[in-house]
């Protein structure tokens, strides 16, 4: 059976991670021989795949928010109560804004290209 574009883009994800069966794997190879629009999302995932597990994307917290995490948790944990102190409230909102900015920046990335 030939497998048409709807069906290899719905199995490329399965194909990458190698859990497709022999028969589904060689249609798979058979159809991005022959379909320039798979083949191309193939180099694409394919890219973007090698970009994710590339230490490009790795971004290191900053010294000064590494030092201000250790010293809440110390702080914590020394007190051993749960509650926060009106000064560490910073954190909670430090925290989420860098993994947004990271996400951020990985979007934009990949919408110029670079990845
Ligand atoms: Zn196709």
């Amino acid at each position: 059976m030939n497998m048409n574009c709807k069906e290899s883009q719905a199995l490329m994800d399965a194909y990458f991670d190698d859990e497709l069966d022999l028969v589904r794997s060689l249609e798979m190879e058979r159809h991005l021989a022959e379909c320039p629009g798979c083949a191309r999302l193939h180099d694409q995932r394919r890219v973007l795949r090698v970009g994710l597990s590339s230490n490009a994307l790795r971004h290191s917290a900053p010294a000064d928010l590494k030092a201000a995490v250790r010293t809440a948790i110390a702080a914590q944990t020394a007190s051993g109560k749960s509650s926060r102190k009106p000064s560490n409230k910073w954190l909670l909102y430090r925290i989420p804004a860098m993994a947004a900015a990271v996400v951020s920046e990985y979007l934009e990335l990949k919408a110029r290209g670079a990845l």
